[in-house]
């Protein structure tokens, strides 16, 4: 079938959920996908920071044939082995003790607010369930995690609301001190926020947090769907400042594009005891066997330090871009969690990169966001910048 006769059927059958483009993508080796009539593109969206390691990485590739042909899904109520190894894998490489498995990032976080209602119903009692989140995050679709997330667009048509949640301006650490009180249970931050249009915390923010959660027994957790699994050239976002937080959610790359999602917890902070939560599919061992897989080579020697070399080569290549062209306003992020926030809609930039090639994204209208497999190579950044180059000038005129 042809791009025109999927998006026609589409339209015909599928929720209009999503503004898609009209184009259907039919088959992706590493940076590379090509749609419906054949045309190739470079992939700078990685399907929103899922396909870390490239699409169909042979690794998870080989994973997922040999779990497939083994046992594809069991109950929890037994013991599964690919996600005892994940479990296993994430808490030795983390500050966490226990992992809990589901299926995507809503569910993660769905999981940590949850995790945290249950730890203060256990150390403080009743009635102390507010959680604090940040203005512009993004932590998901489900009720709670649409009710975290600190913009009104999500949230519109769809009161009333989960109660208990309040926002505050990300990386002001005096509206925290401010709004802790003996209500707050828990504080809900991404280490860097990607929807949100790639907002970098200030110095010692992070830090204030973890303070203000140990002084009064509350929870600090990180959302790491989006940052997490060596998007910023560290295997966690929160590495590169020194805190740590009591859990974190994880989702997006954490399976080299198979659906998955966990929550990383302390054991002090693992407040769950069994009955407590669960996910029919969390934890099934296609998913977690992918989950191995994508952790190794994750982790294999050299594999995060080509992020950070890749990603200060692409910040650099954007600077210069800022520099030549007065509608960019600032080029912001870390490792391959980039930002180029121009001072009008960006949404063409998009449209003009499927035609020259390039899956693009733009986050808030205004920041064209680069979050390409972490397997990135030079000269596709060049190839990518040579194209800004031009959209940039067509942008501004
Ligand atoms: C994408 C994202 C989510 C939601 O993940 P889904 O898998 O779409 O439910 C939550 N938090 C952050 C930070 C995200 O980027």
């Amino acid at each position: 079938m042809t791009n025109a006769e999927l998006v026609s059927l589409a339209a015909q059958h599928v929720a209009p959920t999503y503004g898609r483009y009209p184009i259907a993508l039919v088959r992706g080796q590493g940076c590379r996908v090509w749609d419906a009539d054949g045309k190739e593109y470079l992939d700078f969206v990685a399907g929103l920071a899922v396909c870390n390691l490239g699409h169909c990485h042979p690794a998870v590739v080989a994973a997922l044939r040999e779990q497939a042909g083994k046992l594809l899904h069991v109950s929890n109520l037994y013991h599964i082995e690919p996600q005892i190894r994940l479990a296993e894998r994430l808490t030795k490489h983390s500050f966490g003790d226990k992992a809990f498995f589901c299926n995507s990032g809503t569910e993660a976080v769905e999981a940590a607010i949850k995790l945290a209602r249950k730890y203060s119903y256990k150390h403080h009692g009743e009635g102390r369930g507010e959680i604090l989140s940040f203005d512009m995050s993004f932590h998901g679709r489900t009720y709670a995690a649409m009710t975290a997330t600190g913009q009104a667009k999500f949230h519109k048509g769809y009161h009333p609301l989960v109660p208990g949640f309040r926002y505050l301006p990300f990386g002001d650490m005096e509206s925290v001190s401010a709004a802790v009180n003996e209500k707050t249970c828990a504080i809900l931050v991404e280490p860097i926020q990607g929807e949100g249009g790639v907002n970098v915390p200030p110095g010692g923010f992070l830090q204030g947090l973890r303070e203000i959660c140990d002084a009064n027994n509350l929870l600090l957790l990180f959302d790491e769907v989006q940052v997490g699994m060596g998007r910023t050239g560290k295997l966690w976002a929160h590495e590169h400042y020194g805190v740590t937080p009591d859990a974190m959610s994880l989702a997006k790359g954490l399976a080299g594009g198979t659906a998955i999602g966990a929550l990383v917890a302390t054991d002090k902070a693992m407040a769950f005891e069994p009955g407590d939560h669960a996910a029919t599919f969390g934890g099934n061992p296609l998913a977690t066997a992918a989950g191995c897989a994508a952790m190794d080579v994750t982790l294999a020697p050299g594999f995060l330090g080509r992020v950070t070399e890749m990603g200060e080569y692409a910040l650099k290549g954007l600077q210069a871009l800022a520099a030549r062209h007065p509608i960019v306003k600032q080029v912001r992020g870390k490792g391959l969690i980039l930002g180029m926030e121009v001072d009008r809609d960006a949404a063409s930039v998009v449209t003009k990169g499927l035609a020259a090639g390039f899956l693009l994204n733009v986050a808030v209208g205004k920041v064209i966001r680069l979050i390409p497999p972490l397997v990135v190579e030079r000269e596709m950044i060049d190839r990518l910048l040579g194209f800004l180059d031009g959209a940039l000038k067509e942008l501004a005129a």
